[in-house]
């Protein structure tokens, strides 16, 4: 039986490459930090939280680390954890290259210390091609991260690579674009707008969707389609990096504009940038309204990933495409809130 920990457990991704892995045989070791609640919920969801074996572990706590490492002996580490949120790491850069840049870094030196001979998946992302230098982004389009988290994630990208050629370890990235589901933490975007649509149709919350900037683009996958990847890219006989995304960008705007759609509302706009509302046009009332609050120091403006690589290699594609991804979330919280 091989053995796998996964960072990240109590994670959108944690979850269902936890999944994904119990089902193929694994023992699934699942490394979460102590919170004062215990934040199951998305293994619950997914009927595996009595089959996963949780750890104590945080990114921050190297002796930690070093100790996880040295009584599991995993065959395959996942590191999934990190402060995953580029909001957040505008207002917590040190927090954010300490988890994610630093933290990546002390599970590196882990496996080299105690030489496990363990392959180690890093969970990279499109935030390092930031403001992009060519398009569609592929493996080997040049890095421009945006915010704390990409330079942070950049950091620990480059980290693994040097890793593999300086001491012949196994390790690899996935440079993944932004993948979604109804396990997505609920300030993401596509989440926010789903739960909002969900509260509007059954009457709890009516207030307006705030939101920040409607025109940046995304290329916007299923998380569940994008773990399968994860697990192909770490059945290579050799390290490597591989693209996983759809091939597809759309507006935040078309988001809103499909999850209001399949509620059967059509939404028409008024106004500009900041004073921009977003109106249903059966009875005129204001749906949506922007909030400055939620534009970014820096933005990235457009993201839309090359898989060909993933496709040739990996045999990898993605099945779920914007439309059915917008529809499976919005319906996932209308059925989550009609459940409560
Ligand atoms: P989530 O935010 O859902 O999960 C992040 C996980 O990291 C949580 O389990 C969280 O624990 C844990 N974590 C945070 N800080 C620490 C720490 N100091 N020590 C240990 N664990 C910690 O992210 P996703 O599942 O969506 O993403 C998985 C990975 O993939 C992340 O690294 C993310 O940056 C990356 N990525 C994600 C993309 C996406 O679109 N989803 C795109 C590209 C990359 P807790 O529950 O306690 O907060
Ligand atoms: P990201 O691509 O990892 O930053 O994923 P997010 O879902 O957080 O953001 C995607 C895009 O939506 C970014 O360009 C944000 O600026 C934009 N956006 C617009 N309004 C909001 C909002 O209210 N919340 C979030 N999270 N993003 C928003």
């Amino acid at each position: 039986m091989k053995k796998a920990l996964i960072t990240g457990i109590t994670g959108q991704d944690g979850a269902y490459l936890a999944k994904l892995l119990i089902d193929k045989g694994y023992e699934v070791y699942g490394a979460m930090r102590r919170t004062s609640n215990l934040n199951l919920w998305r293994l619950e969801y997914l009927g595996i939280s009595e089959k996963v074996k949780t750890i104590d572990f945080d990114l921050l706590e190297q002796s930690n680390i070093l100790n996880v490492i040295k009584d599991i002996q995993p065959d395959e580490v996942y590191n999934l954890a990190a402060q995953s949120f580029v909001g957040t790491s505008f207002k917590q850069p040190l927090l954010t290259a300490d988890t994610d840049a630093i933290g990546v870094l002390r599970i590196l030196d882990a496996l080299k210390t105690f030489k496990i001979d363990a392959k180690f998946y890093q969970a990279s992302t499109s935030e390092m091609f930031g403001k992009v230098q060519e398009t569609p982004q592929k493996e080997t389009t040049q890095f421009y991260p945006r915010s704390p988290y990409g330079v942070s994630k950049l950091f620990a990208h480059w980290m693994t690579i040097n890793y593999k050629e300086s001491y012949n370890m196994f390790c690899c990235s996935g440079i993944l674009f932004n993948h979604e589901s109804p396990l997505r933490g609920p300030e993401f975007v596509t989440r926010k707008v789903c739960i909002k649509i969900a509260q509007f149709i059954l009457g709890i919350n009516i207030t307006p969707l705030e939101i920040g900037n409607m025109d940046s683009k995304r290329d916007w996958g299923y998380a569940k389609e994008y773990v399968e990847g994860m697990y192909l890219i770490m059945q290579e006989s050799t390290p490597d990096n591989f693209i996983l995304s759809t091939g597809e960008t759309h507006t935040v705007r078309e988001f809103i504009e499909k999850a209001f759609e399949y509620v059967g509302i059509k939404i028409k706009w008024e106004g500009k940038e900041s004073e921009e509302i977003g109106i249903n046009i059966a009875d005129g009332k204001t749906l949506i309204k922007v909030n400055p609050e939620f534009y970014r120091p820096s933005e990235v403006d457009l993201l839309i990933g090359d898989y060909t690589k993933a496709k040739t290699v990996l045999s990898w594609e993605p099945q779920t495409k914007f439309e059915d991804l917008v529809k499976l979330m919005t319906q996932a919280e209308l059925n989550r809130l009609k459940n409560n």
